[in-house]
């Protein structure tokens, strides 16, 4: 079972009414994990900002899931909005948990969301660097 966190990053997406348009996997490369579960896999990464060690990303052909785009257009910000985004949102949810019981699947392993955001949108800021 993946951990909480994710589970609530997820749900205060959807009541933020922010839907997550695809999902892509890290490896945590921490000293405990590298000793309980082999790491680092993937491609390299960034360290982390908020946890010991860094974050090496899989790579799409590791495994990746993705709402289609003609859903998104469907959503098109109409009055349903808010109760689409939490359809798909909980879709996503059932990836994320249906993936971690997976074979191959590993504990070191953090799902790393791509959020649907409107297109006015600007980034206050990047990165700290
Ligand atoms: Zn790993």
């Amino acid at each position: 079972m993946i951990s909480l966190l994710p589970i609530n990053i997820m749900e205060n997406l959807t009541k933020m009414n922010v839907a997550i348009e695809s999902v892509t996997w890290w490896c945590h490369c921490s000293d405990r994990n590298e000793k309980q579960f082999g790491c680092p896999h993937g491609m390299g990464g960034p360290e982390s900002d908020f946890y010991n060690g860094w974050y090496s990303e899989m790579g799409y052909e590791f495994e990746m899931f993705e709402i289609p785009a003609e859903k998104f257009q469907e959503l098109n910000y109409n009055d349903n909005f808010p109760s689409n985004i939490k359809t798909i949102n909980d879709e996503i949810k059932d990836y994320v948990n249906d993936l971690s019981k997976a074979r191959g699947y590993s504990k070191c392993l953090t799902p790393a969301f791509w959020l649907s955001v409107p297109d006015g949108w600007k980034r206050i800021k990047y990165m700290k660097n």
